[in-house]
This record gives C-alpha cells, structure tokens and sequence, in this order.
C-alpha cells in the first residue's frame, strides 16, 4: 500500500469512529509512524509504505478511533512552543492554558510584578498542581532569569514534570514539591499560578471520552460547585504571596463570576477576568494588598 492511500484509508476510519478532525489526526500519526514531517507526508506520499511503520501507523489509528486523544498516542503535545512528554499522571496541556502563561508573563514584562525584571529578574514564582509542569517550564523559558517552585500532589506527575524542566533546559530555575496546593512551600512569591481542576463532579461523566477517559480525573475535578480548589488556593495566599503580588489562576466556562467573588472575599484587589484565544473568560487574575481599605475607597 502507498503512503498516501494508507492516510486516506486511515482518514475514513477515523471519520466513521466520530473523530472530530480525522484528516489532521490521520496525517499527525502519519507523520510520527512514518518518520517525516508534513511537507515529507505529501512529497513521499507515491512511495510504498515499509511494512513495520505502516503496521505501527494502523495501531495508532485504531487507538485514536477507540478515543484516545493523539497525545496520548505521541505521548507528547505542544505548548507555548514546547514539546511536552506526558504520563498517565498528567493533563494534557491544553491551548486554553496558553492564555495564563501569556498573562502572566505580560505581567513581568511590565514590571507590575513585585522584586521582578521583565525577564524575571529576581522573580520567585510558583505552579501549584503542576501536572507535567507545562506552565511552569513555559515561565522559566519564557522569563530566562525566574526561579520557581511547582507542586502537584502526585508523585507521578513531579517527576514526568522534572523531566520536561531538564528536556527544555530549565530544570536548574525549578524546584519540584510534592503536596497538596500551597502546602510544600515556604517563603514568599511575586507571582503565583496554577490551572486547577475545575470541572463540577456531576458535569465528569458528561466529558468527551478523549477526556473524560484519558486525563487523571483528580487534575478535573473540582468538587460540587467546580471550586474546591480555588478555595483552597486563595485561602493560602495571604501567607505566600508579596504585597502586590499577582495569583491568576485558570478557570473554566462561566466560572469568571465566582472565582473573581472568591478572590475579592479573600482581599486580593485589582481583580481581573482575562480572555483566551479563543475570546471566552479563561483566567482570572488578582493582586494581594495589605492596605485593602485605602485601595478601596481610592478606587
Ligand atoms: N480544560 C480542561 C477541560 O475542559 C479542564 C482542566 C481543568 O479542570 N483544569 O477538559
């Protein structure tokens, strides 16, 4: 069989299982299988395929067609221009999270960060729920001068995470904490993020199964209301966080409202709704202050 008859065919299996883009899928697997890249794809399409990738390639294909996302299959995705290697302890970074580390790296930029330099300079910064450390390995690649520390529960999930600090050379800026949200930490922080899980227990079982089967269900969910997690993030950065200091926090669809009351509760001011790439509410950012009654009554 040629290369590009095997694609085709592989097109139409993965159209028939009710995958929602199986011409992109078909051709990303394509590519791993057979060791090119896109433009090798069509330029060696007329060529017969070796047996052993092609028998490889049709593996991939059959697990994209039982759901799994092609993530999962490469064991790496993209983000921020990254590649990031995943486990089965990890979420699979997302585009949507692209979002927080723009936000939070315009903000170093500007100087607004508090002890930071716009290429972090002086910055200590933290990722709670670090999951494969997307977000904070992005930050230190993106602000070559920051340190940080990133936590995530799972054990799992810290080392895949180490990992991908060493891959893309930031490992020695990284420390890597084992705990629960703010608990692993000590001192104090500029800057503080995290994507936490954030989905309503009830709304799981109606996920995609590319999701609802495939990303670790404690990075998903976030209890009753879906802000377990917010609650107990905010409730802990009084200890942590620089006066000035900025938290921004990931949150899911129509959550703007609630997260943003949860941080003004809290005290945090200047509190902020940030948009994704795609136009819909996606972080949520907010500054600690000590001297909450003048801000309020000058703003
Ligand atoms: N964005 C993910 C989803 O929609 C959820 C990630 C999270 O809970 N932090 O599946």
């Amino acid at each position: 069989m040629r290369i590009d008859a095997a694609v085709r065919a592989a097109r139409g299996r993965l159209s028939a299982a009710g995958v929602d883009t199986p011409g992109l899928d078909a051709r990303v697997l394509a590519a791993e299988a057979f060791g090119v890249d896109a433009a090798g794809l069509i330029s060696r399409g007329g060529e017969e395929a070796p047996i052993g990738p092609l028998a490889a390639f049709e593996a991939m294909v059959e697990r994209r067609a039982a759901g799994e996302p092609v993530g999962r299959i490469l064991g790496r995705r993209e983000f921020r221009g990254l590649d990031f290697a995943l486990s089965a302890d990890t979420l699979e970074p997302r585009p949507d999270t692209e979002a927080l580390v723009a936000v939070a790296v315009a903000a170093v930029r500007s100087g607004t960060v508090p002890g930071a330099g716009p290429d972090g300079e002086g910055l200590r910064f933290a990722d709670l729920g670090t999951g494969s450390g997307a977000i904070a390995v992005a930050l230190a690649a993106e602000l070559p001068a920051a340190r940080g520390i990133a936590t995530d529960m799972s054990g799992g999930a810290l080392a895949t995470a180490a990992a991908n600090a060493e891959r893309h050379g930031v490992a020695d800026r990284i420390e890597f904490r084992q705990g629960d949200w703010l608990d692993p930490l000590d001192g104090w922080f500029g800057l503080i993020v995290s994507n936490p899980p954030y989905i309503e227990t009830a709304a799981l079982a109606g996920l995609p199964r590319e999701v609802r089967e495939h990303d670790p269900s404690r990075a998903l969910d976030g209890g009753r209301d879906g802000l377990d997690a917010y609650r107990a993030i905010v409730g802990g950065t009084a200890a942590r966080l620089l006066e000035s200091g900025l938290l921004a926090v990931e949150i899911g669809a129509g959550q703007g409202e609630s997260v943003s009351r949860l941080f003004s509760r809290a005290g945090l001011a200047e509190v902020a709704v940030h948009p994704d790439i795609g136009g819909r509410d996606r972080v949520v950012t907010g500054r600690r202050t000590m001297m909450r009654g003048i801000t309020a009554s000058s703003g």
